[in-house]
């Protein structure tokens, strides 16, 4: 298995593991290298998506907060005007934030035991 393979799927473990602790449906987590984001989640395919880059706790954490978010049904409520704020202005963000923030030091050991790398730090 490559390096990058291996590191996703240990990433999906630990997705495995957190949506298990919160008692809610895992979502899809797909690899990918866009130019400007270190990662993203599609509502409508409960997928989280991560630059294979930049793989660190706190985006999996806050893309996970996101997965909650839609399956309480917050982001298909999300007005327009909502999104034509600075994206860190928009309050489904600002929670999403606090949610890696408040869970960060919690999962620590658990990431560092499945993951074992604190980023995604693979050769380019
Ligand atoms: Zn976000």
């Amino acid at each position: 298995m490559s390096e990058l393979a291996e590191l996703e799927r240990k990433v999906k473990e630990f997705i495995n593991k957190v949506s298990s602790d919160f008692g809610v449906s895992t979502p899809k987590v797909r690899f990918a290298r866009p130019a400007d984001v270190a990662g993203w989640y599609d509502e409508y395919g409960k997928e989280i998506v991560l630059n294979s880059e930049c793989v660190n706790l706190g985006t999996v954490l806050h893309e996970f907060a996101h997965h909650l978010q839609n399956l309480r049904g917050v982001l298909a409520r999300v007005s327009r005007e909502e999104f034509g704020k600075v994206h860190c202005e928009r309050g489904f963000e600002r929670e999403a934030k606090g949610f890696a923030a408040a869970y960060q030091d919690f999962y620590r050991d658990t990431w560092k035991k499945i993951v074992g790398v604190e980023s995604g730090a693979l050769p380019r």
